[in-house]
């Protein structure tokens, strides 16, 4: 984890708290990328030390976002919006996607200052993706911003993403804010979702993973049942293997149980008949 630290010109972008933890910086140090702070570093290492597993679920999920995408470009989906994309790292959507298919379209969209400037940064020069700085908990800015609405035709089939976010906004209703994105999208789109739920840790480990990110730009994080991560889902036929540790979501390799377990939350790919 924990590549080299960002250059100070990150510090200087308009809404950036250096003094704040930040939740797509400190998940940036899990995956050994380069854009965090001195003050991230140190809010991921206490996250680590009061929940040890933190390093392993990074890689779990985003190697499943890796696979969903995968899966999805090879079904003919060839528009992806991103919402809480991150900081852009190894395997990022537009490469996976247009790994298997060229004309293969993204749209990016992260509130995080750091995120969007780095992700600007990469795709300098790339015609079929976008970044868009907003909140996703307003879908209507969001799917008319012209970095979304521009980009990617709502009369096809987009594949809307929702990779480790949901859990960490703070939102009265997650299903009615998927379903306005839900009801955006045409037949043959699909959802990406992964979720936080309390399946190997303990509650000391989540209560001292909770008093890290209260401290954090998102203070509330919260697990969901399979359940009610299920529910997320409502109005998509969700795809086998259904709603699964993230890292038994069609494995590209064996996984042992234990690993599966370290997944800490579920994941589940669903599409819209
Ligand atoms: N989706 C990526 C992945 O799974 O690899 C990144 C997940 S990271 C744990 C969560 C991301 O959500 C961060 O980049 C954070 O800035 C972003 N985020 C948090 N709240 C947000 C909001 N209200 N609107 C847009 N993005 C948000």
């Amino acid at each position: 984890r924990g590549g080299a630290a960002v250059s100070e010109e990150y510090a200087q972008l308009s809404g950036v708290d250096v003094d704040k933890p930040n939740i797509a910086r400190m998940y940036d140090y899990f995956l050994g990328g380069s854009a965090h702070f001195a003050v991230d570093r140190q809010a991921a290492e206490d996250l680590l030390q009061a929940f040890p597993g933190n390093t392993a679920w990074a890689h779990i999920n985003r190697a499943f976002l890796g696979r969903a995408v995968r899966e999805l470009t090879a079904r003919g989906v060839d528009q992806f919006l991103d919402l809480g994309s991150g900081i852009p790292t190894k395997g990022n959507v537009h490469e996976i996607a247009q790994s298997v298919n060229p004309a293969a379209r993204v749209a990016y969209v992260d509130v995080e200052p750091v995120a969007a400037h780095h992700a600007r940064q990469l795709l300098r020069g790339d015609s079929a993706s976008t970044v868009t700085q907003a909140d996703v908990r307003d879908p209507q800015q969001v799917l008319a911003a012209p970095g979304v609405g521009e980009l990617l035709d709502f009369d096809r089939p987009v594949a809307v993403l929702a990779v480790a976010i949901l859990d960490i906004i703070e939102v009265a209703d997650p299903a009615a804010l998927v379903a306005s994105y839900r009801d955006a999208c045409a037949p043959g789109s699909a959802f990406v979702l992964s979720h936080s739920a309390q399946l190997q840790a303990s509650d000391t480990e989540w209560s001292g993973a909770r008093e890290v990110f209260a401290a954090t730009t998102t203070p509330h994080v919260q697990t969901r049942s399979r359940v009610e991560i299920a529910g997320l889902l409502a109005g998509y036929e969700v795809l086998e293997p259904g709603v699964v540790p993230s890292a038994l979501w069609r494995p590209d390799r064996e996984v042992s149980e234990q690993e599966a377990a370290r997944s800490n939350g579920y994941a589940a790919v669903g599409v819209l008949g």
